[in-house]
């Protein structure tokens, strides 16, 4: 059987500028340093003006805290104002970069055409990209959300090859209960994890599927990680609000305890 070591990843969305990043880090490095997390991992998605900075703290302190970006350009360099490329956030050594959150997919018009070219974007440059999945409420109260999100899956890892999809991590988070407080059932939750590993296995093989680390996403607490987490295809969380307050992400982080 593939042990497959939890994620719990930080999605500080437009929160905390530099100087609040590196105070925010030093916290979380302190807090987890008395105990030996290698069986935990623990990644920070910080706005693109945060990782210099961060950088310079995980690299100068050798944390173990890993760190990345919310999205990536589809494209390497060029005339695209605003963007941010792979080859800027390798040069950053981000581990990972979030692809196709639902707030991208909303506000930015991100399609799976455009998700599958930032997740291929993401490996040219050897990051590892988080793939954001999940339906919104009408799409769950018509009973279509399995098929909705694995038509997400299917469409971001679009012409992957296997030795790169092994490696891809995917967060399901349905949209109605990101910052909204209403969280997924963890039964309901794990329906729809269960469901993304049989559509890997379905896309290239089982071994492949039991690999892939899935994520869920959604109101993530203290208060209701360790029932999520006790589920079998459920990897990890991808944590918005919570991972604001650097005393409930520790605790988010070490649930096990
Ligand atoms: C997110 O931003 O990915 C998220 C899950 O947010 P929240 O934890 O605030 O619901």
């Amino acid at each position: 059987m593939t042990t497959r070591t939890p994620l719990m990843a930080g999605n500080w969305k437009m929160n905390l500028n530099h100087l609040e990043a590196i105070a925010h880090v030093q916290k979380l490095a302190f807090a987890l340093a008395d105990k030996d997390y290698d069986a935990v991992e623990v990644a920070v998605l910080a706005p693109f003006t945060d990782l210099r900075s961060v950088q310079t703290l995980v690299d100068g302190d050798k944390l173990k805290i890993k760190y990345g970006a919310q999205d990536i350009s589809a494209h390497d360099g060029g005339a695209y104002t605003g963007e941010i490329s792979g080859p800027m956030l390798a040069k950053l050594k981000c581990t990972y970069v979030a692809v196709g959150h639902s707030e991208r997919r909303q506000y930015h018009a991100e399609t799976d055409a455009i998700v599958n070219a930032k997740v291929k974007a993401a490996y040219k440059h050897g990051l590892t990209p988080i793939l954001c999945v999940g339906e919104e409420l009408d799409v769950r109260e018509a009973g279509n959300h399995v098929e909705h999100t694995l038509a997400q899956v299917e469409g971001g890892l679009k012409d992957l090859a296997a030795e790169q999809a092994e490696s891809v991590v995917i967060a399901y988070e349905p949209v109605w209960a990101i910052g909204t407080g209403k969280v997924c059932g963890a039964d309901d939750a794990q329906e729809v994890c269960a469901a993304i590993r049989g559509k890997l296995a379905e896309l290239y093989s089982q071994e492949l599927a039991d690999k892939v680390r899935i994520q869920y996403g959604g109101s993530v607490k203290s208060g209701n990680v360790a029932e999520i987490m006790a589920k079998p295809d459920i990897d990890g969380a991808l944590v918005g609000g919570a991972s604001l307050d650097s005393d409930e992400f520790v605790k988010i982080v070490r649930f096990r305890d």
